[in-house]
Parts: structure tokens; sequence; C-alpha cells
């Protein structure tokens, strides 16, 4: 049986194969869902392209979400092509590299804003439009996060406090939505290998102290983080909203 057949979701944040966005979209497209995509640039439309139309994908915009204009754009051709959508996949974050490498003493305020606008506060507007869509639909949003909102992961820096003002929004904007059905959660993975996670300075150090230390003394895999959004897209989690689910072999709960 297929979980998602009939729904309608929006991906953001494919840039190529690796994304975790990506596994997202073959895991609801074999479950039936129809996909729509965006792409930040005209750089990752030829990488993306392809991959959105392998699986069958008509709507592929571009949408950086610094810039309100492609933002309505979408959400205008979501309305006009398939008049209500289902489900929102945010899977985007950028942060200066130098920012991710200096003390975070340093950050600069330009810096400081770049990294809130496109990993915080981007969820906001996305989901404001794609409410709007989800009337009667009993809709789900879903974003991802990473454990250095939590915690001091060193280099992380601005993109941790970046991803705490995500959660927060994930616990306000399901407050917001609830009334009309509509669903927010976060998935905060372990650190995987993909273009995002080669800006981190030290990333390679990351991946053998997340193994060494995990309880299932292992990393994980975009298809694990798939599978667990499945469940939070999907009716298996028709009463869960507001969560930070962990997808990192256990990593978060060590203490020593
Ligand atoms: P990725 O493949 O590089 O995806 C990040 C996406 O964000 C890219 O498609 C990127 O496009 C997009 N993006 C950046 N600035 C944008 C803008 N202004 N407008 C629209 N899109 C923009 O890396 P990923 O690791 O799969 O990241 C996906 C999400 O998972 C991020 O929120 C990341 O923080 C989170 N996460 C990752 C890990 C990990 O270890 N990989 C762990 C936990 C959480 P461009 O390439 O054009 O910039």
């Amino acid at each position: 049986m297929e979980m998602l057949k009939g729904k309608r979701a929006v991906i953001f944040g494919v840039a190529n194969e690796r994304s975790i966005a990506w596994a997202i979209s073959q895991a609801l497209h074999g479950q039936g869902a129809e996909i729509a995509f965006t792409y930040a640039g005209e750089i990752l439309e030829k990488r993306v392209r392809p991959l959105a139309e392998g699986i069958g994908a008509k709507i592929i915009l571009p949408c950086d979400v610094t810039k309100d204009e492609e933002i309505d754009q979408v959400f205008d051709t979501l309305r006009k092509e398939w008049g209500g959508l289902d489900i929102l996949i945010h899977a985007i974050a950028f942060a200066a590299k130098e920012d991710l490498s200096n003390p975070y003493v340093q950050t600069g305020r330009q810096g400081f804003h770049l990294a809130l606008d496109v990993s915080a506060y981007s969820l906001v507007v996305l989901s404001r439009h794609a409410a709007a869509l989800m009337e009667g639909r009993k809709g789900s949003i879903l974003t991802m996060t990473y454990m250095g909102s939590e915690k001091v992961i060193p280099h992380y820096n601005v993109m941790g406090v970046a991803k705490a003002a995500l959660e927060a929004s994930v616990r306000y904007l399901a407050h917001d939505l609830g009334p009309k059905g509509i669903r927010v959660n976060a998935i905060s993975a372990g650190p995987i290998k993909t273009l995002a996670a080669a800006g981190i300075s030290g990333f390679r150090e990351m991946l053998h102290y997340s193994s060494d230390r995990a309880p299932l003394k292992r990393n994980i895999d975009a298809e694990e983080v798939a599978q667990a959004a499945l469940y939070l897209v999907s009716d298996m989690s028709s009463a869960v909203t507001g969560e930070v689910v962990h997808v990192d072999a256990g990593y978060n709960i060590m203490g020593m």
C-alpha cells in the first residue's frame, strides 16, 4: 500500500543526489506522493532538474528563500497547478564560510542576519504560504535541524544559533497552525556528508567523534532520515506536532 498516494509535496533544499532532501524526495515518491521541487540558482538547476524529472516531477522552480518574489511565484504556481498542498519539506541552511570556522564571538551582523534569514526565517515564510494551500487537508510541515542548537559543537557557531531559532519556530508554528490541522515537526539528524556539511570546518572529525560515541556506534545515512520523514509527514504520526525527533544513532542522549 502506498502511504502517500494522492498527496502533494513541495520540497525545498535539493542541491544534488547527496542532499538529505533528495533522499526524502525519493522516499515520498516511493509512497505515491507527487512532488514539486525548487532550486536555489541556475547552477543548481542543472543538477536538480534531471533528478526531479527522473521521478516524474512536473513543477521545478527557482527559489532563493531570501527573495520574497521567488517564494510568491512558487506558491502561485502550486495554487494554479495543484489547487492545494499536503506536505512542505524545508531542508535549507546557509552561513558564510568564515562564520563556520572563526570563533563564534567574531560573527558579524551581516553574517548573523544571513544565517538566521536563510536557515530559520525561511521556515516561517514558507509555512505561511503553505498553510494557505493546506486548508482542510491535514497538512504536514517538516524541517531539518542539528543538535548544534542544543549543545556547543565547535565551528557550528552561528548555524547552531540559527537552528535554535528554527526549533523554537517549529513549536510556535505548530501552535499557530495546529487549529487548522497542520502539523509542524523537525528531524535533528546526525552528521551526513553533503554539500552543506562540507562548509563546516572539521566536519570529518565530527563524523568520527559521533560514530565513536553514539550508542549505535555508527553514523547515519540520508535514507534513515528519509524513513523518519515518512513517519512525520504521514498519518503514522497524526498526533505528533511541535517535535524535534533525533535521528542520530542516539548520540544526543550521551553525557559522557
Ligand atoms: P545540501 O544538500 O547542501 O542542502 C542544503 C540546501 O540549502 C541546498 O539545496 C542549498 O542550495 C539550499 N540553500 C542554501 N541557501 C539557500 C537559499 N538562499 N535559498 C534556497 N535554498 C538555499 O545539504 P544537506 O546536508 O542535505 O542540508 C539539508 C538540511 O539538513 C539543512 O537544513 C542542514 O542544516 C540540515 N542538516 C544537515 C546535516 C548534515 O550533516 N548534512 C545534519 C543535520 C541537519 P545551494 O547549494 O544553492 O546553496
